[in-house]
């Protein structure tokens, strides 16, 4: 349904522009579209918390994000809760990553918006045209999209353009503070994106490898040139096996791996056995699923990029 939004037709257009015009008057009755209790910000859904930073970061004072994935909650598997969606129901647009990452087809994200009747041209995949990656199943029959996309930067580039985009769709006339706080964003993910090339770079190569429990990393990893290896291929299958442990031990004395990551996200256990095993340490805790709550580190998205590599280059770079 998203292709069609995308190729978007004319008259779409002519009735966006439409709705903008009147949308934005001073007086809240001339507006179709707004409530008494409503103000005057753009109304927006995130389904999870990077994509909650990338709105407010284009968005600005224009914009009031209500996130539902809440930071401690996983983003493949969840059950919106009536705050959700009614507002959801309330927005103005409604933005999720795509990829599967909230569950595909028959995820919690298709149902919800099926059941608060979004029009398709105000649901957004943030994901848009991003090449996907694929993660074989457990006995290699099926192939499942990895939608982890966001831990790599350049990915990060390409959501903030579609974000960019989506938000001048919906609210044309203010076009250009959309463009100025995109172009903001996205000459810090470029240093961001120089900054993982030198990172990996100064790591000597026989140590490119980063272990983590989740196959999550497949983007960043592919991009800029690191060997991975993980316990399982995604938190919706069984997580920790025997069987996932004994590969990742095999894996990781094999490629004499100098040390272990773990995500701020997960269930520490199974790799904390790993690294038992292997004699191999968990040097770092990274971010994956989740920003980092504030205060920390990885509060933002730029700053959870920066917090990765800086202790990926410090992990592997060290030894
Ligand atoms: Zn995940």
């Amino acid at each position: 349904m998203f292709k069609k939004f995308w190729q978007v037709s004319l008259l779409a257009l002519v009735a966006v522009f439409a709705l903008a015009a009147c949308g934005d008057k001073k007086e809240a009755t001339d507006s179709p579209k707004s409530e008494e209790s409503k103000s005057e910000k753009l109304q927006l859904i995130a389904t999870f918390s990077i994509i909650n930073d990338l709105l407010n970061e284009v968005g600005g004072d224009l914009v009031e994000v209500h996130s539902m994935v809440s930071i401690g909650q996983d983003p493949h598997e969840y059950e919106p809760l009536p705050e959700d969606i009614k507002k959801a129901t309330d927005s103005d647009a409604i933005f999720f990553n795509g990829l599967n990452l909230e569950g595909g087809e028959k995820g919690w994200f298709t149902k919800l918006t099926k059941n608060v009747k979004k029009e398709d041209d105000k649901v957004f995949e943030v994901m848009k045209g991003v090449e996907p990656m694929y993660l074989a199943s457990e006995d290699g029959q099926d192939e499942e999209i990895n939608p982890h996309a966001f831990l790599s930067p350049v990915v990060g580039i390409q959501m903030v353009e579609n974000v960019r985009d989506a938000l001048v769709q919906i609210d044309p006339e203010n076009k250009e503070t959309y463009e100025k706080n995109a172009d903001t964003f996205l000459a810090e993910l470029t240093e961001i994106d120089d900054l993982y090339t030198a990172k990996i770079a100064d790591i000597d190569e026989k140590n490119r490898v980063l272990v983590t429990s989740e196959r999550a990393f497949q983007y960043m990893t592919s991009h800029y040139g690191l060997d991975e290896g993980y316990i399982w291929a995604i938190d919706t299958e069984e997580n920790g096996t025997p069987a996932q442990i004994k590969a990742l031990v095999e894996f990781v004395k094999e490629k004499k791996v100098p040390a272990l990551f773990v995500e701020s996200n997960v269930d520490k256990r199974p790799m904390e056995t790993v690294s038992k095993e292997t004699g191999v340490d968990i040097v770092a805790e990274i971010y994956s699923d989740e920003l980092g709550r504030s205060g920390t580190d990885g509060e933002t998205y730029t700053k959870f990029l920066r917090s990765n590599i800086e202790k990926i280059h410090d992990g592997l770079g060290s030894v």
